[in-house]
């Protein structure tokens, strides 16, 4: 699982549909930052998703 941050948030790459942000080239990451917010949408489980 990859990760970038954007807008201050810790965002999923891929992003889900559910997320409205656009990965624009931002550096990824494989590890989780504590210092940074977790976007719901990317970080949050969600039933029924794989
Ligand atoms: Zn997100």
């Amino acid at each position: 699982m990859l990760y970038f941050v954007q807008d201050k948030k810790l965002h999923r790459f891929p992003v889900p549909m559910r997320c409205g942000c656009k990965y624009e080239n931002e550096p990824l990451r494989d590890t989780i930052p504590h210092d940074v917010e977790q976007c719901i949408f990317c970080m949050n489980y969600w039933p029924g998703e794989d």
